[in-house]
């Protein structure tokens, strides 16, 4: 039985305004942690339970000594990202502004002396003539060398993942490397471009009539396996724990193809759906799934939760964002409503310790 005590151990969350970082950092909160949220924006849909919440831009070196001032252990996930349509148009920028961040967060870590340092890597480092076909095998983690990695982003993660295991190597920096395959859940990005799958997926059939026509990218044949976002938490806590330090896969076995996750969010919703399919748009790799041999072996675990009980409750909160929306409704939490003042507590928790540069160039 695996034990371990959090009590007086300070944790830092980079990207804690984003989709994991924030479910992360309500997960460390209940462990019993002591946990600094950091990110160059506030969580979109709820306050962060952290103890601390800094608004910074990592690209800058001194903002990443700022957040790793004082902490035991780091989990690294800022990044600069979004979903096929974003990553495929976005390469220079997303390029330099992670590694920026990776660069500088890797190096206050060590002059800080974290414990460990974890950073967030993903499918997208494997080999794209790995993924052809849509039932190419499963990923394994060696599989990701010789590299060939998606354009962009899967570069820029890959030399990343070569540098952790540098500093682990030559600087006796503990790191972890965790291979996420798409992560989805609620209280993630649903719109505006950045999304994923899933959630594009779920709003627009949120968004449609009852009997009624969604765009789906590609001509729908194409596969992928999904996360659900509370087995997506576990996982990486369960790998900071351990004493594997080479890049490990966290996603599910669970392949489908884009059709049928949309078949799946119909159910759901309980709506008869057309799918439109447009050729034109990205699609990513024809083929992919996550092999969760190491993944067992190494945490004795691996994630459970089904695609289809995993998007009741991500459709749900989607449906419920798309009526507030359509209704002018606008989240309350961040705004203090006129009048009404900020508690100590939240103000303490909300620093923003500089005005913030727009992400982009
Ligand atoms: P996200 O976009 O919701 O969160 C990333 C956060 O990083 C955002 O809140 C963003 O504001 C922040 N950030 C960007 N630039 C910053 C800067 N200059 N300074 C400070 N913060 C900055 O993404 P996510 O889905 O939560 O992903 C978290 C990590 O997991 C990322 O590293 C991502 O590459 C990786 N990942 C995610 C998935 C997935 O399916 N969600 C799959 C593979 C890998």
């Amino acid at each position: 039985m695996w034990v371990f005590s959090a009590m007086n151990k300070k944790v830092l969350v980079t990207g804690a305004g984003g989709f994991i970082g924030h479910h992360l950092v309500s997960y460390l909160v209940a462990q019993g942690y002591w946990v600094r949220g950091v990110d160059i924006k506030q969580p979109e849909f709820e306050v962060s339970k952290g103890n601390e919440f800094l608004q910074l831009d990592l690209r800058k070196r001194e903002n990443c000594d700022k957040a790793v001032e004082g902490v035991d252990e780091v989990y690294h996930l800022a990044a600069d990202m979004g979903g096929i349509g974003y990553i495929s148009q976005n390469k220079a920028d997303l390029c330099s502004n992670n590694t920026l961040m990776n660069i500088h967060m890797l190096e206050a870590s060590r002059e800080a002396s974290v414990a460990r340092f974890l950073f967030s890597s993903t499918a997208c480092v494997y080999p794209q003539q790995l993924q052809e076909t849509v039932d190419a095998p499963a990923l394994k983690e060696e599989d990701a060398f010789p590299a060939n990695p998606e354009e962009g982003y899967g570069w820029e993660k890959i030399y990343m993942e070569k540098l952790c295991q540098y500093y682990a190597e030559e600087f006796d920096l503990p790191t972890r490397t965790v291979r996420f395959h798409n992560v989805y859940g609620p209280l993630g990005t649903w719109q505006g471009g950045r999304e994923k799958s899933p959630a594009a997926i779920c709003r627009k059939v949120a968004e449609a009539a009852d009997v009624d026509g969604v765009e789906v990218w590609g001509d729908g044949q194409q596969t992928r396996s999904y996360m659900y976002i509370d087995d997506c938490v576990e996982g990486i806590y369960r790998l900071m724990r351990s004493d594997y330090g080479k890049a490990l896969n966290l996603g599910t076995e669970e392949q489908v193809s884009i059709d049928q996750l949309v078949d799946y969010v119909a159910e759901v919703a309980g709506k008869e759906i057309e799918k439109e399919h447009d050729l034109s748009k990205p699609q990513g790799v024809r083929g992919r799934n996550s092999d969760n041999n190491k993944l067992r072996e190494v945490l004795g675990w691996e994630p459970a939760t089904s695609l289809k009980s995993g998007l009741a409750p991500t459709y749900r909160w989607i449906e419920e964002q798309v009526y507030l929306q359509k209704e002018g409704k606008t989240p309350e939490f961040i705004t203090p409503q006129a009048g009404q003042q900020e508690s100590e507590e939240e103000a303490a928790r909300n620093v923003s310790v500089e005005e913030q540069p727009a992400l982009e160039h």
